[in-house]
């Protein structure tokens, strides 16, 4: 792996509700989540809707106030500092956001929205910041002379290519994109994601990339990190976990991919999962997939399973420890109650 940019570990961001008589209560969004982005490289986050992966963008940005954890960007924990001490690294560290209809203010031309950054930190001069704006539209493939027009003259492709504008104003080292394509139009997201390749092959830019399209994720991802109930339930390199998965949840998620060959479709065999996702406020005690992982043991219900290496790849499921350590010829969990399957996943 490249020098590390970004090191999280143990993350948590829990939300208080407070409800009445029901008293208050807690929403774990994120929950114990570690991974780490290296220098120029992209990891793609997936996972069901509401399974925390914005909530994770948004607290490693400090939007959000994380509740537990370490932060290490460059070897610096961002969780430790104070609202002062991360200015510095609100330039460093940015976002695209899902709306470009709502993330740009309609009553500042497309100028004052792009060049507003530079000025609050103070990086050049209002003749110097109104070059570097023309500059960034064509960076971005829109015209120089659009810097006077409003969000509303523009398409939304042409709206999303103006956040990434501001977003490269301050020289960013990470971006956060949080589905920064699943507002356009099918043809304009191909050209929104070539146009972040190409700033991140000229630039050295490392993305956390948040989507839904996992076909997507996998074209434009180095490694891919799979989301399930505020926990990171496995990460590896993009190639692997797109076409080998090993979490039960990550088959799952795959199998409902589309396949654009009607004849692949009809031979592809898709995993209904049963069940209802459980509430984050009321979790699962063990293994937050085990209300409907068809492979779910004694032991699921139990505990947690901690995050098990496999080669370069990470994965929080038992299957895997029973799998190591009946290939080892030891007897697995045997002291805990379980009834594993006899064989593991084929892939596994
Ligand atoms: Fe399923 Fe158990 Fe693995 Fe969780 S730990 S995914 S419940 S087999």
């Amino acid at each position: 792996m490249a020098e590390k940019l970004l090191e999280v570990t143990d993350l948590c961001k829990y939300f208080e509700l407070k409800r009445g008589l029901k008293g208050t209560q807690v929403v774990k969004a994120v929950d114990h989540v570690s991974f780490e982005i290296a220098k120029g490289e992209t990891l793609g986050l997936v996972g069901e809707s509401g399974c925390g992966k914005s909530s994770l963008g948004r607290t490693l940005l400090r939007i959000y106030e994380p509740t537990a954890g370490e932060i290490l960007y460059c070897g610096k924990d961002l969780a430790r500092l104070s609202r002062r001490g991360f200015l510095p690294y609100r330039r460093k560290i940015q976002m695209i956001f899902q709306d470009p209809y709502a993330s740009l203010n309609p009553r500042l031309t497309v100028g004052e929205i792009i060049g507003e950054g530079m000025q609050i930190h103070k990086l050049c001069t209002k003749a110097q910041a109104t070059r570097r704006v023309q500059e960034l539209l064509e960076l971005v493939g829109l015209k120089p002379d659009h810097i006077r027009r409003y969000p509303h003259e523009f398409s939304g492709g042409q709206r999303q290519r103006i956040c990434i504008a501001r977003t490269l104003s301050l020289d960013p080292e990470f971006i956060v994109c949080d589905e920064p394509i699943s507002a356009l139009d099918v043809s304009i997201q191909a050209q929104v994601i070539n146009l972040l390749e190409l700033i991140q092959k000229e630039r050295g830019i490392s993305y956390l990339f948040i989507a839904h399209d996992l076909g997507m994720v996998k074209h434009i991802s180095h490694r891919i990190g799979v989301m399930y109930l505020g926990h990171m339930v496995e990460t590896g390199p993009s190639n692997d976990v797109y076409h080998d998965p090993l979490h039960p949840y990550t088959r799952a998620l795959l199998s409902a991919e589309p396949i654009p060959d009607p004849r692949a479709a009809h031979l592809k065999k898709r995993i209904l999962l049963e069940g209802e996702i459980p509430s984050p406020i009321h979790p699962p005690k063990g293994c937050p997939f085990v209300t409907r992982c068809p492979y779910a043991m004694e032991v699921c219900a139990a505990i947690q399973p901690p995050s098990f290496e496999l080669e370069n790849r990470k994965v929080s499921c038992f299957l895997y420890e029973q799998w190591r350590i009946r290939e080892r010829g030891g007897k697995g969990l045997a002291s805990l109650p379980q009834k594993a399957p006899a064989q593991p996943p084929a892939n596994a």
